[in-house]
């Protein structure tokens, strides 16, 4: 399939309301077959990648990182997803193979990720400590969570849809948004605006029918003069680990335990938790690690 996946920003109602839109298809299909996802498992990190993508553009600078970590103690333990401003993703889902029975005809996303519990949004913005935001979750389904965290910790009144379209077979499209009222958002915006989404078909059918980004957000808002702030912004899931970045996390564990690694095994496998690159290090390469221990 085609890459179309694409984030472009815009602003309707004469730059009273700002609009993130994304298509995130072909991540979301390389994140499911990187980690060999289970339908209901990828349409819950499909929508978590999409909202940390749609998250990370609004960093600044390039060096900008942010973390997402959803946690609602459902089946599917732990959602972690990593990403730079590029947007660049990574990701893992703990228990990945997750299979719960439809729900109204749908994925439960909502009870494989749970409710009992919460959502932190780190942000590495340069500064001396990191911005650590936290909300508990409120249903599981990530972008009314997502929506909850925005109101309580951003104070802002934000509107989140995220949607993941995923059979057997893989993903079928993949998508979000985020629309903000900006501070001169009149009543009568926001009134339009919340019939409108209220009444909207979901995203994931929209972007299956192959509706671009700027006609969703035309659609959304009913404003035929939605104005393209930024376009062809490209997110990408892809991994940056190398045996240097393993070597580091192994120098981390401190001489007595590899030591006793180096003892105890022929040689040492690990895995990566982001893409499941496997990397192997022979007793030789242990003991060079070992001498680089100041
Ligand atoms: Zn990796």
């Amino acid at each position: 399939m085609e890459n179309q996946d694409r984030i472009i920003k815009m602003l309707a109602y004469e730059g009273r309301v700002s609009i993130l839109c994304a298509n995130t298809t072909s991540l979301v299909e390389k994140a499911r077959k990187t980690h060999d996802l289970s339908p209901v498992a990828t349409a819950a990190f499909g929508r978590a990648l999409t909202i940390t993508a749609l998250m990370a553009v609004n960093m600044k600078q390039e060096t900008d990182k942010i973390t997402v970590q959803i946690n609602g103690n459902g089946a599917l333990g732990a959602i972690v997803i990593t990403a730079n401003n590029f947007p660049k993703l990574k990701g893992y889902v703990c228990n990945k193979i997750v299979d719960l029975p439809l729900k109204n005809g749908k994925l439960d996303v909502g009870g494989a990720v749970g409710k009992e519990g919460y959502l932190n949004v780190i942000k590495d913005i340069g500064l001396k400590a990191p911005y650590i935001g936290r909300a508990p979750l409120v249903s599981g389904e990530i972008a009314e969570d997502f929506a909850s965290y925005f109101a309580s910790s951003e104070q802002t009144n934000t509107a989140v849809n995220l949607g993941v379209l995923v059979d057997c077979n893989g993903v079928k499209s993949s998508g979000g948004y985020i629309v903000t009222p900006m501070p001169d958002a009149t009543e009568e915006d926001l009134f339009i605006l919340e019939n409108r989404i209220k009444e909207a078909k979901p995203l994931s059918n929209m972007l299956s029918e192959r509706k671009s980004l700027l006609e969703i957000a035309k659609d959304l808002t009913g404003d035929e003069h939605v104005q393209i702030i930024e376009e062809n912004i490209m997110p990408l899931y892809e991994c940056d680990c190398s045996k240097e970045k393993i070597e580091k996390g192994l120098m981390v564990l401190g001489k007595k335990e590899l030591q006793d690694m180096i003892n105890t095994q022929i040689k040492i496998e690990t895995v990566c938790h982001f893409c499941n690159q496997k990397y192997v290090f022979t007793k030789e390469e242990l003991e060079r690690v070992l001498e680089n221990i100041k």
